[in-house]
């Protein structure tokens, strides 16, 4: 089963619902179907309609500076507690610091405007406690005054809480790039990490006993966090070097029509998980990995292994590490190519490896 389900696609960003943001969707919509009636729930989808289009909004304001800026962004996925965009992190912290205010300044530029435009139809100073008057999306949903407050309350909601220093959050870059003008990139990382752990935890209390998002998004930040620093980290210990320096040369190859009980008596062994599968041109045809073949049964013992290949993911041997970092670090096998030769492969304990032998070289 996919796990995410394009909806559409812009400046080439393909906007993708992730399954547990549409199960969450659907239960919500279920929920309040069976508590209020169908109005209600049909009034619950176009609350998140509203809701998820500024979270669109906003990621797309991070994407277009990123694009603007020769980054590459691949996808934008909705999840139950926000959007994700997959953007290359840059490492020019002034870059990182404009894409990573774009998304909060879109939502307080939006809120300006529906600050504006209610206006035109209501004594400003009524505006706060139209704000408060929240809970009903009834009462929102049914005008078009009612539908600027529910705007004008998710933009600020959104524009606030993207503020709060943590990783991945925005708060939590624009301080790390701030940081990354008076100090290098990777101490900038670890302190923002750090600080990030500290919110993050009051967050999972809170929510502990407030609401249970805050205490997922606090658990996320704790986790996620960490990933951004060793991805720094290792770019910061492997500058400089090519994927094919970094590369283990020595493989055990096997060919496509060795049958599966010849390679689990005679060439499977322990430690080796992955095995490179070749035709009779010596040319890679996919990968074995021996997780794959866990809950096979007896009858596929006389099958040829290629049967059981799966596609190999590959990396240009010519790209620098710290560029490749990123593909490298959550694909736990990757073949090395160049000129369409296979040289190698990488695992990320590997990259791991090289960068603590390349940190004893350099202190
Ligand atoms: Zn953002």
């Amino acid at each position: 089963m996919r796990s995410s389900y394009k909806i559409l696609k812009v400046f080439g960003i393909s906007v993708e619902l992730h399954i547990t943001f549409l199960l969450t969707l659907l239960g919500f919509f279920i929920l309040s179907w069976m508590s209020d009636g169908l109005i209600s729930g049909i009034q619950t989808l176009i609350f998140f309609v509203i809701l998820f289009t500024v979270v669109v909004l906003h990621e797309l304001s991070h994407s277009i500076v990123a694009i603007l800026n020769g980054i590459k962004v691949t996808r934008i996925t909705l999840l139950p507690i926000g959007g994700v965009a997959s953007i290359e992190i840059p490492d020019k912290p002034v870059v990182e610091l404009m894409m990573a205010i774009a998304g909060p300044f879109f939502n307080f530029v939006m809120a300006f405007f529906c600050v504006l435009l209610l206006g035109l139809m209501v004594p400003l100073a009524e505006i706060p406690t139209l704000l408060q008057g929240l809970e009903d999306p009834s009462i929102l949903l049914s005008s078009v005054q009612g539908i600027l407050i529910l705007l004008l309350w998710v933009n600020l909601m959104l524009g606030i809480f993207n503020l709060v220093p943590a990783f991945p959050m925005d708060g939590g870059r624009i301080f790390r790039s701030i940081l990354a003008i008076f100090m290098d990139y990777t101490r900038a990382t670890r302190i923002a990490v750090n600080v990030g752990r500290i919110l993050a935890v009051v967050m999972v209390v809170l929510g502990l006993f407030k609401n249970p998002w805050l205490l997922v998004i606090g658990a996320l930040i704790f986790f996620v966090g960490g990933q951004e620093y060793r991805v720094v980290a290792l770019r910061q210990s492997l500058r400089g070097l090519t994927v094919t320096q970094i590369a283990v040369p020595r493989m055990d190859y096997v060919n496509g029509d060795v049958i599966l009980r010849e390679f689990l008596n005679l060439i499977a062994k322990p430690g080796v998980e992955f095995y490179p599968v070749i035709n009779e041109s010596r040319v890679v045809i996919g990968v074995l990995r021996l997780e794959d073949l866990r809950g096979l049964g007896q009858e596929n013992l006389n099958d040829p292994v290629r049967k059981f290949v799966r596609k190999p993911d590959v990396v240009d041997g010519k790209k620098k590490v710290e560029d490749a970092v990123m593909e490298l670090m959550v694909k736990d096998f990757v073949l090395v190519v160049e000129s369409g030769q296979v040289i190698g492969y990488t695992t990320p304990k590997h990259l791991n490896e090289v960068a603590r032998f390349q940190n004893v070289l350099g202190s």
